[in-house]
């Protein structure tokens, strides 16, 4: 299979199963999410958890129309306090966790496999996209129920009454400290985008049910090698069925963060805690908790600040 797009890395791959109408996401990532976990200085276990919760947002915000930014958020009562990760239309991605770096210890004292019960505790995720002011808020919100995000993601589906959809996540530490990330999503088109099928409504269900077969036969090797062409892993899983792929679009690394939107939360702030923030100098650094970059503010501008 010839490679058809000059894009191999950093990208999502929609693609459809015609003959079954079922249409399909092929997330694979690699440098730029290196360059959102490397931005701090997390414990394996966060990496992992923040990484996933960072695929799982561009697989999700690629099935979307919306124009604004799609988050993905967890709150729990274990050592990972707080998961973020938002993906805005243009493709720009980033992500930061909250955690409890005394439990997280605990817990790697007891050995056993990272799962969202031991890592996110009892809590819940939430989706939501925000177009803007004077736009609805789209929202989705479940409880933290299953091993992994993509499990608690499978329950949400199934609570909503959203169209079917399967979801399998890969991720991957390299021995050099890299990471790589791959996600499969494939879900049933809505009634209204389906052709006409010819054949039984068994045979639809059985192509469904092949496809979800497919996708889990798929291995955290296939989802995360940079060396395997996405249209090649797509052509390898699902060529006996039809797979057709479209024009890949590119996500990349990039904070919204500026010393223009931090003055405004400054300015926003209550008199004493602005005081709070503040050192003995009388300036004040704000860091971003997304991508780390500190914004330092000297004393005038403090004062100028305070003099609204
Ligand atoms: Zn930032």
């Amino acid at each position: 299979m010839s490679t058809m797009s000059s894009i191999s890395d950093d990208l999502v791959e929609p693609f459809e199963i015609e003959p079954f109408q079922l249409r399909g996401r092929l997330v694979r990532v690699g440098p730029m999410l290196d360059r959102i976990i490397a931005q701090h200085d997390y414990p394996t276990a966060v990496g992992i958890m923040l990484s996933e919760a960072i695929v799982l947002a561009i697989a999700l915000a690629s099935t979307l129309k919306y124009d604004g930014v799609f988050t993905l958020q967890t709150k729990g009562d274990g050592p990972i306090r707080l998961l973020v990760a938002d993906v805005t239309t243009a493709g720009a991605v980033r992500g930061y966790a909250q955690y409890d770096a005394a439990k997280l210890a605990e817990i790697a004292g007891t050995g056993g496999t990272p799962s969202v019960p031991r890592l996110l505790g009892a809590g819940y995720l939430a989706f939501t996209v925000d177009q803007g002011e004077d736009t609805e808020r789209y929202q989705g919100i479940v409880a933290l129920e299953g091993a992994t995000l993509a499990e608690c993601i499978h329950h949400y589906f199934r609570q909503s009454e959203q169209i079917a959809a399967g979801i399998k996540v890969a991720v991957d530490r390299s021995a050099d400290g890299t990471w790589r990330g791959g996600c499969l999503l494939v879900q049933k088109l809505p009634d209204g985008e389906r052709s006409e099928f010819l054949g039984t409504r068994e045979e639809l269900e059985d192509g469904w049910r092949r496809a979800l077969i497919l996708m889990g036969s798929a291995t955290s090797q296939e989802l995360t090698d940079p060396e395997l062409a996405p249209e090649d892993l797509l052509f390898r899983l699902f060529h006996e069925d039809g797979v057709r792929v479209f024009r890949t679009h590119s996500v990349r690394a990039e904070c919204r963060c500026s010393r223009e939107r931090i003055d405004r939360v400054l300015r926003s702030l209550p008199f004493d805690e602005r005081q709070d923030l503040g050192e003995d100098d009388g300036s004040v650094t704000v860091t971003c908790q997304f991508c780390n970059a500190a914004y330092r503010f000297e004393r005038d501008d403090v004062a100028a600040i305070a003099a609204g």
